[in-house]
């Protein structure tokens, strides 16, 4: 997703939030991994969408009759491995998953499209900030 009034070109991924909003599948077809992951059954989805439309950041995409959402390849991410530029790290802290309870609140009325458009504004800049910090 572009944001161009802020410079900012990033994606959206599963943040493995606390809440775990999106695990209210009515087919059953989504498991949380001992990674925190969310796994969805492409065997037992409808692509309904009450899923993606319960995660706060609209971490989870549905194209082409398919449902995506980031699973953590297992625990070895294969975006970071593509990504010659180092851009992506993967810190594992199973202990300290983020709540996304405020944007829960923030993002109420907005479309999935809106809620990456919202966090991503909202979070981008200073997770760039940080991340500079970090690899200075
Ligand atoms: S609600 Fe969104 S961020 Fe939280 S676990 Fe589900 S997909 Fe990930
Ligand atoms: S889109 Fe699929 S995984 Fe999500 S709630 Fe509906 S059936 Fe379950």
């Amino acid at each position: 997703m572009n944001l161009y009034e802020i410079g900012i070109d990033g994606v959206v991924v599963c943040n493995q939030c606390q809440e775990r909003y999106c695990d209210c599948c009515p087919e059953n077809a989504i498991t949380i991994g001992s990674l925190g992951e969310v796994v969805i059954s492409q065997t037992l989805c409808t692509l309904c969408g009450v899923c993606r439309k319960a995660c706060p950041i609209g971490a989870i995409e549905i194209f082409n009759d398919f449902i995506y959402v980031c699973d953590l390849c297992g625990g070895r991410p294969k975006c970071i491995e593509a990504c010659k530029e180092g851009a992506i790290t993967y810190e594992v802290d199973e202990a300290h998953h983020p709540s996304l309870a405020t944007l829960k609140k923030e993002t109420k009325k907005m479309n999935p499209g809106q809620k990456q458009y919202f966090y991503l504004k909202k979070l981008g800049l200073e997770e760039r900030k940080r991340w500079r910090r970090k690899h200075a």
